[in-house]
């Protein structure tokens, strides 16, 4: 009897393999604007799917170590990485992941909708990428606090450049230690305190407990200024060199010893993102920079890196969606069950299209925040800038929870290879699964939604799109243009009823509901624009993603039919 070995094919090129992406960006840059970013969108797909893919499989199999004494007994803190890692990273800066909106040259070509560009190598890139993706967000997001007019210039120039390097040699990341064990949501309970020093630097001390990509050379951390008060409004963004090699303090200290009064207590032992060393970390009277006048409320000022990170949050979710996907399918086109393909089971063909359509519709969420965010930074759009303030915590919060449902899906999609630790598979599963938790869990998110509504007018550009959107859909489809029509009347009741009284336990009870039900309407208006402009699977992904987060209707029959052009 020979025994059987279940063929599996790797999924196609993740950029001539994804319709989605390559038409949302012939529309968003325009024809001349997608062939000049075509060049890069292929050699990174290829990088992914050659050595980028092993050096992921490899990192995930050699998880970070701290080394916390020499041989001689003296603490050293040593965090060591693994060589898929170290690949991950030069392979991040060598493709611009971080750097390209900072770029001159592509400024110079794409104007705001670098962005775009930027947010089709993050698609590409994330997945596969040992959760580097975290690393590549935080120091992004540090980028564009650099980049604030209120930042000292000479820290700007001496920092900013390094952040956004393409030369793997000189690129940096960022950590960004903000959580501590008292409260991570509730960050007015932060009892790190900033003393200024004599020579206009400042010295941090405190206890940090979550602080991802400790192996970067910087880390933006929060802390109270002396005598500032109490609550989170006065908390004050500082940058922390994390080696002693940026450190004044470091006194004869080899170049990649912790800089003086930073500890590296332990690494987390961490349901997955296992590649990713996130340490505790205690800070002893560490040279800290000031990002901003510190006697200013500071909280604000470092919005513009949380705004960043969620939105990377946002990408990484999709990525993975789209790419559990494909491996799916892949092996889905390959697998027998009941004497034929499992892909020609009507049965399956449902449960993957299901899946396909959550997919295009994340997409189109999180491309359509980097799309806003662009505007913002480059032409201080107002209109761009009221809407972002809504769309950034609502693609954070939906995508990480379809991120986590389309996860589980994609593991019994292998049937129990999906559990097998060696097929990859199991860790898509596991690294969602951060993905609705940092950078505000969703009833945090939530009850941001809620502020934004009430206090700050965000309701109206949101109101705005899905009324245009309800318009749009009528030459596609009736029955979706009735329903954007109806969402669009409900929530804009819902938004009166919670503004007339945003403390009540209703307005706060009910946070998540109004913000998921707001996100799924927007994803749907945004589906529908995309269809407008001529691209059958929004067409068809924006019907059933109506009908299924709007409706809640059954849609197997048309996922199954759909199948192929949805995934
Ligand atoms: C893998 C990983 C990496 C991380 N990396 C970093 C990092 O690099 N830097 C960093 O600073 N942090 C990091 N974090 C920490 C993360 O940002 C926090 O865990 C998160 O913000 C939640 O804070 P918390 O753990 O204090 O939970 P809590 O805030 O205590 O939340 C507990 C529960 O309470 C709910 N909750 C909280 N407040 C409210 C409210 N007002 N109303 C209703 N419900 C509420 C939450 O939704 C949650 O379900 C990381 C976390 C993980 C898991």
């Amino acid at each position: 009897m020979v025994r059987f070995v279940q063929p599996v094919s790797a999924p196609a090129d993740p950029y001539v393999g994804d319709p989605l992406l390559r038409s949302w960006l012939e529309r968003q840059l325009g024809p001349a604007g997608h062939a000049a970013a075509k060049g890069r969108l292929a050699d990174l797909a290829a990088d992914v799917t050659g050595p980028l893919r092993a050096a992921h499989a490899d990192a995930e199999a050699h998880p970070p170590t701290l080394v916390r004494y020499d041989p001689w007994g003296a603490r050293i803190d040593r965090v060591d990485t693994s060589a898929g890692w170290r690949t991950q990273r030069a392979a991040a800066a060598r493709h611009a992941v971080v750097a390209l909106p900072y770029l001159e040259s592509a400024r110079g070509t794409w104007g705001a909708a670098a962005r775009i560009v930027q947010h089709a190598l993050l698609h590409l890139y994330g997945a596969e990428s040992a959760t580097f993706s975290c690393p590549v967000a935080m120091a992004d997001g540090a980028a564009a606090l650099l980049s604030r007019p209120e930042v000292d210039a000479d820290v700007r120039d001496a920092w900013l450049p390094r952040l956004t390097a393409t030369d793997p040699d000189v690129a940096i990341t960022s950590g960004q230690w903000m959580t501590e064990s008292q409260g991570g949501s509730d960050l007015a309970r932060s009892s790190t305190i900033a003393r200024p020093a004599r020579d206009g630097s400042w010295r941090l001390t405190g206890e940090k407990w979550f602080c991802s990509a400790v192996d970067s050379a910087m880390a933006v951390a929060l802390a109270r200024p002396e005598g500032a008060g109490k609550g989170s409004r006065v908390l004050a963004p500082f940058l922390v060199p994390r080696y002693a090699a940026d450190s004044p303090l470091a006194d004869g200290r080899a170049p990649d010893a912790c800089a003086p009064g930073v500890r590296i207590h332990r690494l987390k032992d961490k349901l997955g993102t296992r590649a990713l060393p996130t340490a505790e970390v205690g800070l002893r009277d560490a040279y800290a920079l000031p990002l901003g006048d510190p006697t200013q409320p500071g909280l604000v000022r470092a919005m513009t890196l949380v705004v960043v990170t969620r939105l990377h949050n946002a990408a990484a979710a999709v990525s993975g969606m789209r790419r559990g996907l494909a491996y799916a399918r892949a092996y889905a086109d390959a697998r027998q069950v009941a004497g034929g393909r499992l892909v020609d089971s009507p049965l399956h063909r449902a449960t993957l299209g299901t899946l396909g359509v959550d997919t295009a519709g994340a997409f189109v969420l999180a491309g359509h925040a980097f799309a806003l965010f662009g505007r913002v930074e480059v032409g201080a759009d107002p209109d761009a800038a009221a809407e972002l303030r809504v769309v950034a915590p609502l693609a954070k919060l939906a995508t990480g929870r379809l991120a986590v449902a389309c996860a589980s899906e994609y593991v019994e999609a292998f049937g129990g290879a999906g559990y097998v630790e060696d097929t990859g598979v199991p860790r898509l599963l596991r690294d969602a699964q951060v993905l609705p938790i940092w950078e505000g869990t969703t009833n945090v998110l939530a009850l941001d939604v809620l502020r934004a509504v009430t206090r700050e007018d965000a309701a109206r550009p949101l109101l705005r799109r899905l009324a245009a959107a309800a318009d749009t859909a009528r030459g596609l489809s009736p029955a979706l243009a009735h329903t954007l029509t109806a969402v669009t009347e409900e929530l804009r009741d819902t938004f009166a009823a919670v503004t007339a009284d945003p403390g009540g336990v209703e307005a706060v009870a009910g946070a998540r509901a109004v913000a998921l039900r707001a996100a799924y309407a927007l994803t749907a208006a945004l589906l529908v624009e995309h269809a407008a402009w001529g691209d059958e699977t929004a067409e068809v992904a924006a019907r059933l993603w109506a009908r299924r987060w709007l409706r809640h209707e059954e849609i197997a029959v048309d996922a199954h039919q759909h199948l192929d052009l949805l995934c």
